[in-house]
């Protein structure tokens, strides 16, 4: 991937920032500290691209807020051997973080213009998610099911049931639920249909599209 020592000087302080916002995951700290978020910007704000905020992408949406990449993905606990299925590809950047940690990892998009543009860009840097989709994230993958962990970046009035019902037994989805904002919740997969729920901070989040645009 395409760095500079002035992209890796930034990165360490963004990442040092995390740590002090209470960020303890050394795996995920590791991740970010090795993907260059610069790469997945907007050209004309890639200057802004260690700074602790969300972006602009196309589509009328956003690449996610490094903070909040680094409270989802450590509250997933993610490891090496778990196949995780992520809603909402948009810039790329949480995928790239993911594929640090596992190789299992196949990620959904909603808009065909943000869907190309990561198809492009993933072969660009050599990232290889399992399956990169074009699809409707409401409805999961159901071919690759039975996920250990599911992590949704949109935000969802209502749970999706698909969601749920892809995970395996001590499976677990992260997901903003709310409408105008949101809190971050876990749910973890006891038996077939039973879960355990647990609620974290708040967040604002673009929404989860239900219709095709
Ligand atoms: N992880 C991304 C977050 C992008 S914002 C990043 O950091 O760049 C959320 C993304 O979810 C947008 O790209 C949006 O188009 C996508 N999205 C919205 N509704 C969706 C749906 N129903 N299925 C799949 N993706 C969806």
């Amino acid at each position: 991937m395409q760095d500079t020592t002035k992209h890796q000087g930034l990165r360490r302080q963004l990442i040092a920032s995390l740590r002090d916002k209470g960020i303890r995951n050394d795996a995920v700290l590791r991740a970010m500290e090795a993907i260059p978020r610069h790469l997945f910007m907007d050209p004309g704000l890639v200057n802004f691209a260690y700074e602790d905020n969300a972006y602009p992408i196309a589509a009328d949406q956003t690449i996610s807020q490094p903070y909040t990449v680094a409270y989802q993905t450590e509250l997933l606990q993610l490891k090496a051997s778990d196949k995780v299925l992520e809603i909402g590809t948009g810039s790329g950047y949480q995928t790239a973080v993911l594929l640090q940690i596992t190789s299992q990892v196949y990620t959904v998009e909603r808009q065909q213009v943000l869907f190309k543009k990561t198809q492009h860009l993933f072969k660009k840097l050599g990232l290889r998610p399992k399956k990169h989709l074009f699809g409707d994230g409401y409805l999961g993958y159901e071919n690759a099911a039975p996920y250990h962990k599911i992590i949704v970046t949109a935000a969802a009035p209502t749970l999706p049931k698909a969601l749920l019902n892809q995970l395996e037994i001590g499976g677990q989805l992260i997901i903003p639920l709310g409408a105008k904002e949101q809190f971050m919740m876990r749910f973890t997969k006891t038996g077939k249909s039973t879960f355990d729920k647990e609620k974290f901070g708040r967040f604002r989040f673009v929404p989860l599209l239900q219709n095709k645009n």
